[in-house]
């Protein structure tokens, strides 16, 4: 069979992936019909396709390449793990120093007591271990009847039975018979989309407020943890009022129930701080990682657990693991990540430098006819496209519909922004330079005006009512 290769003619490659590769969250038929864009390579935070296009990645890959494209260090360090010890697994009382060395600066990075890592291959793994580990912990403290976790509408946790029952997709949902039981769901803190007339600091208490209630309805005694993410990302970038999370904390903290801070978009600078608990100021007791732990450039996550959590865990044996758990070749890649992350002072520069300067540009994109709210934290931002900024208006046709035509406006100006229903979104790596920041704006600005145009040709611009 002959090689396949970069150099093939874009068309034969987009045959071949139509025959034989399934896509995540794709209508196959219609991605065979239109051919999917092949990615050749990348540097910093500009992609290359197979047509020789220079994309700017807006959205650093999936929310995971923090630190950019093509770093050498990171090939390295691989390339030398590999030879020495490509793989050993970390069951049956056995380590290696890669797992110790990343579980330590992990440790030492994570806010408060929590002090231990439990790894996985991917974030959804690790909430998966979460959901089993606080039913666990529960049980091991004479409370087996503590097993429902509360989780929120909209929520993104990944894509397994268990992450995907704990997230808040409907569409997901209506796929094979999920959530499965155990599992309860409160509404949000969107203002945007649902705050009616309530301010965003009145919408904000009434939101957390909805977890002491489900924790009261369905019994104190019944409910093992709440989980969250410290700013929703897969649900559109929704910033929640101000309000909310000191309510939330406060209420976790008057009940007896564990804080599951899902980390996997926010950790590792993206709101600015190591963590995004740090930016919302609560105190979780496991926080899930993944994505910018490595900067995608290897497949490993984790849930790191307080002093409190570990050592009710460590009394028995947890029936739980992954053959990938610790991955050497991952683990040092990680921890290799975190070096760059450290000394090369990237997320203060997200603190102080051009994360403010990206925050003021994407704020400003408020002003343009087709975008009502423009919201940013570090560098995670949205922006809710709307017929009408003073009403909050949907759109008449179907959700995505607009935002959809969006996104395909990005991608002729080759700037990759994804849209979630009508909300435009952006994550680009850590590493974005002022300049680059400069070109993410012009080339969304551009992609807004054309799809206003197209909008209006047609006939689209109109509310539901
Ligand atoms: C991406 C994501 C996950 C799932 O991670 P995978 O590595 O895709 O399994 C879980 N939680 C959040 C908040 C995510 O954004």
């Amino acid at each position: 069979m002959a090689q396949i290769t970069n150099h093939m003619p874009t068309a034969e490659l987009q045959a071949l992936d139509a025959a034989h590769h399934m896509h995540p969250f794709t209508t196959g038929d219609e991605l065979a019909a239109k051919g999917a864009r092949i990615i050749t390579r990348a540097k910093g935070v500009m992609l290359t396709d197979s047509e020789g296009n220079e994309i700017l990645d807006g959205m650093g890959g999936l929310w995971c390449v923090n630190v950019g494209y093509g770093r050498d260090e990171l090939a390295e360090v691989a390339a030398r793990q590999m030879r020495e010890l490509p793989y050993y697994n970390t069951f049956f009382m056995t380590t290696h120093v890669p797992a110790i060395a990343l579980s330590q600066r992990l440790a030492e990075l994570a806010p408060g007591d929590l002090n231990h890592v439990f790894f996985a291959g991917s974030g959804s793994e690790a909430n998966d271990t979460n959901l089993r580990a606080v039913r666990v912990y529960w049980a091991q403290k004479g409370k087996p009847e503590k097993q429902i976790i509360i989780s929120r509408k909209n929520a993104y946790h990944g894509s397994t039975v268990g992450a995907a029952s704990l997230g808040g997709m409907t569409p997901m949902h209506e796929q094979g018979g999920l959530p499965i039981p155990g599992i309860h769901h409160i509404d949000q803190p969107n203002w945007w989309a649902e705050g009616r007339d309530m301010t965003p600091e009145e919408f904000g208490l009434a939101r957390a407020r909805e977890l002491e209630k489900a924790i009261q309805e369905l019994g104190e005694d019944k409910v093992a943890a709440f989980i969250a993410e410290p700013i929703q990302g897969a649900g559109g970038v929704i910033v929640p009022p101000s309000t909310y999370w000191p309510e939330i904390q406060r209420i976790c903290d008057e009940h007896e129930i564990l804080l599951i801070a899902d980390e996997v978009i926010c950790g590792f600078g993206r709101t600015g701080n190591w963590f995004g608990s740090q930016t919302v100021n609560i105190r979780p007791d496991i926080m899930t990682i993944a994505k910018g732990l490595s900067s995608g450039y290897a497949p490993i996550a984790g849930s790191i657990v307080s002093d409190e959590v570990a050592s009710v865990l460590g009394a028995c044996e947890f029936n739980h693991g992954y053959t990938y758990s610790g991955h050497p070749v991952a683990a040092a890649v990680a921890l290799e990540n975190l070096r760059i992350l450290d000394e090369e002072g990237i997320i203060d520069s997200v603190a102080t430098d051009t994360g403010p300067y990206l925050q003021e540009k994407w704020k400003s994109l408020a002003e343009h006819p087709l975008v009502g709210e423009a919201s940013i934290v570090g560098m995670m931002g949205s922006i809710a496209l709307t017929p009408n900024k003073e009403t909050r208006a949907k759109f008449a046709s179907d959700p995505g519909t607009v935002g959809y035509i969006c996104r395909e406006r990005c991608f002729a100006n080759n700037v990759i922004m994804r849209h979630v229903g009508d909300r435009m979104i952006i994550s680009p790596p850590l590493v974005i330079s002022k300049p680059e920041i400069d070109l993410l704006i012009e080339r969304a600005t551009l992609s807004l005006d054309e799809c206003l145009a197209q909008v209006e040709k047609d006939g689209l611009m109109q509310a539901a009512s």
